[in-house]
């Protein structure tokens, strides 16, 4: 069976790293995404089109088969889980690290739990889990840097690519929790209906890295 498959793409920094890689796939958008609103997109290839999500919705639009593939990074499908979807391809592009990091030359509280702010609440419990630790997480959106400072948290959690905003936050990293890179995910139904259209399409992403 033959149809359009429907491509989607997490926007910001990844976003800047996946179009070249797409273009070395001969994968083009007739539109530069950069400078346009529209969130949907033509390709070159009359049966792929593009979608640019946030990147906590693509695992989302892939598993319920709004999109039929997609490219996110494994930190956030490690800290929501990856039903309904293959993880095929590491991509090997937006890496970065997952880091505990703090303030320099901090005392940390001894009469009380540490609280860490981060937005990847589970990953953060499973890793303090795992060092027989119990702390506090308190969930943040953005801007967790501000939190150690404010009094909000002992530590954050976040990654880091070159470190310049945890410098610029008077901050510095203290613990490696994970390597992260962005993965091409693909929802498992599609992949067994339109296999035949999917395959060369991720032969060819897998040739470009
Ligand atoms: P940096 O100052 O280069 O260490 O970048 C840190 C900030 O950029 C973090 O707060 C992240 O929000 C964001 N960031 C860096 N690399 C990535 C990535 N590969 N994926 C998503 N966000 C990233």
């Amino acid at each position: 069976m033959s149809r359009i498959l429907t491509l989607a793409l997490s926007k910001g920094r990844i976003l800047d790293e996946t179009l070249p890689l797409l273009k070395k796939a001969n994968i083009q958008l007739n539109e530069d995404p950069q400078s346009s609103r529209k969130l949907i997109f033509e390709t070159n290839v009359s049966h792929i089109r593009v979608i640019i999500l946030r990147a906590t919705d693509v695992p989302t639009f892939v598993a319920h088969g709004g999109a039929d593939f997609g490219v996110v990074g494994k930190d956030i499908l490690m800290e929501q889980g990856a039903q309904n979807v293959y993880e095929l391809l590491d991509l090997k592009i937006a890496c970065c690290r997952l880091m505990v990091a703090g303030l320099v030359n901090e005392q940390l509280p001894l009469n009380r739990r540490l609280r860490i702010a981060t937005k990847y609440v589970n990953i953060t419990q499973s890793y303090y889990a795992q060092q027989g630790q119990q702390v506090d997480i308190i969930k943040l959106y953005g801007a967790m840097e501000l939190a150690p400072h404010v009094g909000l948290a002992d530590r954050i959690v976040d990654v880091v690519d070159t470190g310049n905003t945890l410098t610029a936050n008077g901050l510095q990293p203290l613990e490696f929790i994970m390597s992260i890179s962005a993965r091409l995910i693909v929802n498992k139904a599609a992949f067994k209906v339109h296999h035949t259209q999917l395959k060369p399409i991720i032969d060819d992403l897998a040739a470009a890295l």
